[in-house]
């Protein structure tokens, strides 16, 4: 009986129409979120100076609101990893409300250390530059850029010791893929800009030609 009544409520109301930021149902979503969710988004596709001679523009989608801080959380520490789907959607209308598509030969994600990414079974900026790969049929130039060394969370701590902290972090490994690329680097939020910039560093040194960034939002004050 319980199974039938299943069986009804997804004829009723398919998983497709579920809102994947409050799990409600809703026939009025847009992908996938709800508009009671969209209402706490504020949208910005605003680009910040990260102050680096190494990446050329980088922007993020949203501001960093406390509605925005628990769905973080969420999608990084409390195994939420399917907010990867709204999260890159909202990217994606950056992207396209930049016209930063045309301008981008293929896309890389922040690395995380393979030991970290064990423990906590993904990467989140992995999930979202895949997704964002997809839809946009740009290639993903996926084990390029890999972090060699393993560093801690530094959330709270200013630009100058996180730089000193990610030296030598990170490594591209197949360098004749990224050569000459125009790349778009993903992650899911900006504290201090370092790491984009450590990551972009690395990059246009091993022959990339250009690199954009994108995050689904910041907390850098600017
Ligand atoms: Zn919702």
């Amino acid at each position: 009986m319980i199974e039938l009544l299943q069986t009804l409520n997804n004829l009723i109301f398919p998983t497709r129409h579920i809102c994947l930021l409050c799990k409600e149902k809703s026939e009025n979503r847009e992908g996938y979120i709800c508009k009671d969710c969209y209402r706490n988004l504020e949208i910005l596709d605003k680009e910040i100076d990260i102050d680096s001679p190494y990446i050329k523009r980088v922007y993020y989608s949203i501001s960093y609101n406390r509605f925005v801080r628990e769905k973080i959380k969420d999608y990084k520490y409390n195994g939420k990893n399917y907010l990867y789907k709204p999260f890159s959607e909202i990217m994606i209308k950056t992207i396209k409300n930049k016209n930063m598509d045309n301008d981008i030969d293929g896309i890389i994600y922040v690395p995380t250390h393979r030991r970290k990414e064990a423990l906590r079974g993904y990467n989140q900026a992995e999930l979202l530059a895949k997704y964002i790969s997809k839809k946009l049929s740009k290639p993903l130039f996926g084990d390029s850029l890999i972090k060699i060394k393993w560093t801690k969370e530094q959330s709270h701590s200013n630009k100058i010791d996180r730089i000193i902290n990610l030296k030598n972090s990170f490594q591209v490994k197949n360098s004749n893929i990224i050569e000459n690329k125009r790349i778009l680097l993903i992650d899911d939020i900006i504290t201090t800009g370092a790491t984009m910039e450590e990551c972009s560093k690395v990059l246009i040194n091993a022959g990339a030609k250009e690199v954009v960034g994108l995050a689904l939002t910041s907390s850098k004050n600017n």
